[in-house]
């Protein structure tokens, strides 16, 4: 029998059970017998989340004696992890699982093998299906599905029957909570829960007739591929640059044969078109999990927030939170969000959002920064956790969320929330405020960007330029590889949008940790060290055609006007003349075809490997500039992975072995005509930009927020004295630099933070 038939056959099984007139704890007993004989399971059972905890409820092959007696906590045991992560489990030897309870009274343990799906209603467990076996097996995918597929059936029963906790009864205690998560973009905010989920109520899983369900998606597919040509025609999603790519995506699904066709399957196995693309998400959720590009995953993120589309529009219930409108301030909740639902709230009463999923790299993210709102991702829990209507604080710069607050909570919040409030007001006034030192000296403040819309920084902060344009980020929230126009666009924009101030643009660093899907499976290889692999320079020098459209590309957008080129992770001088050869390849070849050309073009190096610093005196006279990148020249010195949080606090930038290195490098250009600067986070931080002052930096690239706090430090400082300082602590380091230096700050009126 085909996987659809058996399908439809266990469908159809079900659906009998269900409209019978048997009493529900009788419909619960079937469902585990039918289930077990279509998947030859020796074992199926039903648990049921009650007066807060998962309760035998049906069972055929454990022993009938514990239904009803066997109570597993949320998170306890196999069944509990299922309901706790609201995650199926596939494991062919249940008791190697590091969660695995042993029950005795179930008599369970003659069973090797365990697969268990969540019985999901309104976004929470409410329950488990669970199949065993005795011979260790994994269950296979259309098995998983068939659990699936009856955990939504049964999702209907028990709701209507009342048998497991309702949502009341399943939110919290009403204690205040603090959960932590990923800061994914910084800020604080406060306000009111509102869970994004559209609350969709599935009151159909089986068909009636499949061929009117299979017109009801077609309809709501073209009203969907409308809304979406619709989104890109408005003004706020349609401007161009990123948002750009995130439409292509969107595109790319909407138009998907693939989707629509598994879709049609599942209404072919008897699923009404609500189940249908419920039961493909699911799928899709399922795969996401164990995708580990972050890419990809990120991609398919999008993919759901079609699917809530469609689920919406299928069912006629199209109000999302965005649409019933937002009453008050309000922090966002949702597992995972669209960028498109994102813009579809009112600006001026979102205030933040939290994630259960989510990450960096994720369009949402990108957007969202644009906007202003801060971001908390992989926050644990925060579905099941919190209900609508609680008061929450957003950390997003300390990576908390705290649910139901006590006062003494919300007082000390405040406190925060006003002093942030006042510092942003403060730094916004050295808009206008020139970074000279005490003594006199101009220092270069500059912003790092990688998004059109961050130029509109260099106007609200008063820096002096881009000092470091990271180009990949047009390739990461691409679903394809952006073609030459693309390119042309967007760096055109960016330098229209800078209005004159120069732009350092930086050919892509992607490759490594980076990988962007598209870029041939070489690229997708996993690497053991991918900081250290193929990425950058390295994979731009390899992909000549690569670099020769980006070369291309830059070239055209600047035609008459200047250009920056800086090329990453240059690692030997070598590396340097043959990237910039591609660019003169390029620009002889637009004169030849007597194309208007930059009017000066200043080629540049990051200073990153710290391999180039023992060669500094061969890229003297090759380079105009070097951009100090210390992100990943840290990471190389102290052979300490930047993405990873163990060792995100173990070593200081206020290290001697940092600075003496940076020292050296300053040192060694002085008197050359080489333009030093630093573009790695270090600059950004007071006391870090303190110590590059006083080794002989004079411009700094750094994130726009901390334009008005460095300004502001610039101007206390006089270089004289800090350079005696730090000349000082440098040939005799003290206990702690950063604790000296701290000191040293303060005692000339200088705040550390
Ligand atoms: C750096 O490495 O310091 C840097 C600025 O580049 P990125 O953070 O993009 O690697
Ligand atoms: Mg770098």
């Amino acid at each position: 029998m085909t996987a659809v038939a058996s399908a439809r056959l266990i469908l159809t099984r079900l659906h009998e059970v269900m409209a019978s007139r048997s009493q529900p704890q009788r419909k619960l007993d079937q469902v585990v017998e039918i289930i077990g004989e279509s998947l030859d399971s020796e074992v199926c059972s039903i648990y049921l989340l009650r007066d807060g905890a998962l309760e035998l409820f049906a069972t055929r092959g454990l022993n009938p004696d514990a239904v009803h007696v066997t109570r597993l906590g949320v998170g306890e045991g196999l069944v509990g992890t299922i309901a706790a992560n609201v995650e199926m489990l596939n494991l062919a030897e249940a008791a190697a699982h590091p969660d695995f309870a042993y029950r005795p009274e179930t008599g369970e343990d003659r069973f090797h093998s365990f697969a268990g799906v969540p019985i999901i209603h309104r976004a929470r467990a409410i329950g488990a299906l669970v199949v065993q076996h005795v011979d260790p097996r994994r269950y296979e995918d259309v098995e998983i599905e068939a659990l699936q597929t009856t955990a939504m059936v049964l999702s209907e029963l028990i709701a209507h029957a009342g048998l497991a906790d309702d949502e009341q009864a399943l939110a919290s205690d009403g204690g205040p909570m603090i959960l932590p998560g990923l800061t994914l973009v910084k800020g604080l905010a406060s306000g009111v829960a509102v869970s994004h989920q559209p609350r969709i109520t599935i009151d159909q899983v089986v068909a009636e007739d499949i061929e009117a369900e299979r017109q009801r998606v077609y309809r709501a597919f073209d009203k969907m591929r409308d809304q979406i040509e619709a989104m890109a025609n408005q003004a706020e999603f349609g401007k161009g640059g990123e948002h750009d790519e995130v439409l292509e995506t969107y595109k790319m699904f909407a138009y998907d044969e693939g989707w629509g066709r598994r879709i049609n399957e599942a209404i072919d196995s008897g699923l009404t078109a609500e189940a249908a693309i419920e039961r493909v998400q699911q799928r899709t959720r399922m795969r996401m999990r164990q995708i580990d590009d972050p890419l990809l995953a990120d991609r398919m993120h999008d993919l759901e927030d079609l699917s809530n589309r469609l689920l919406r529009i299928v069912s006629g219930q199209l109000a999302t939170a965005a649409t019933q409108g937002l009453k008050r301030d309000t922090i966002l909740i949702a597992r995972n969000l669209g960028p498109a639902e994102l813009l579809e709230y009112d600006r001026r009463r979102l205030k933040g959002v939290v994630l259960q999923e989510g990450s960096l790299t994720a369009h949402v993210v990108i957007v969202a920064r644009a906007m202003g709102i801060p971001v908390l991702g992989r926050c644990e829990g925060v579905l099941r956790h919190v209900a609508d209507g609680d008061e929450l604080l957003l950390d997003a710069d300390k990576g908390t969320v705290t649910l139901r607050p006590s006062q003494a909570m919300a007082e000390v919040f405040d406190a925060r929330f006003a002093k942030s409030r006042e510092r942003q007001a403060a730094y916004a006034t050295m808009r206008e405020v020139e970074p000279f030192t005490r003594c006199g000296t101009r220092i270069q403040v500059m912003i790092n960007a990688g998004l059109r819309d961050d130029i509109s920084m260099l106007s609200m902060t008063g820096a002096d330029g881009v000092g470091l344009f990271r180009t990949e980020f047009q390739f990461l929230v691409s679903a394809t590889l952006p073609q030459r126009e693309r390119q042309t666009r967007l760096y055109r924009d960016v330098l229209d949008a800078a209005e004159g101030k120069p732009v350092v643009f930086r050919t892509v660093d992607i490759g490594g940790d980076k990988a962007v899907p598209y870029l041939t499976s070489e690229a997708l290889e996993r690497e053991e060290n991918p900081a250290m692999g193929w990425r950058a320079l390295r994979l731009a020098l390899d992909r000549e055609g690569l670099l020769k459209a980006q070369a291309r590309s830059l070239l055209e957008a600047s035609a008459g006007r200047g250009l920056n080129v800086m090329f990453p992770m240059v690692s030997e001088p070598w590396e340097f003349d043959a990237a910039k050869a591609v660019f003169e390849d390029q620009l002889a070849f637009l004169k030849s075809r007597r194309k208007q050309l930059p009017e000066a073009i200043r080629y540049g190096a990051m200073l990153e490997v710290p391999a180039l610093a023992e060669v500094l005196e061969q890229m003297v006279e090759r380079v105009s500039f070097l951009s100090v990148g210390t992100n990943d020249l840290t990471q190389f010195l102290f052979a300490a992975d930047r993405a990873n949080p163990k060792l995100a606090e173990r070593y200081d930038w206020l290290s001697p072995a940092i600075l003496r290195f940076l020292d050296r490098v300053a040192k060694g250009l002085v008197g050359t005509p080489v333009d030093l600067g630093v573009c790695g986070e270090m600059g950004g931080r007071r006391l870090e930009a303190l110590a590059l002052l006083g080794i002989g930096y004079r411009r700094l690239s750094i994130t726009p927020a901390a334009v008005g706090p460095i300004k502001e430090l610039i101007r206390k400082v006089d270089l004289e004295e800090i350079s005696a300082a730090m000349s000082g602590w440098l040939r005799h380091p003290p206990l702690s630099l950063r604790a000296a230096l701290s000191e040293w700050a303060e005692a000339r009126g200088i705040e550390s933070d």
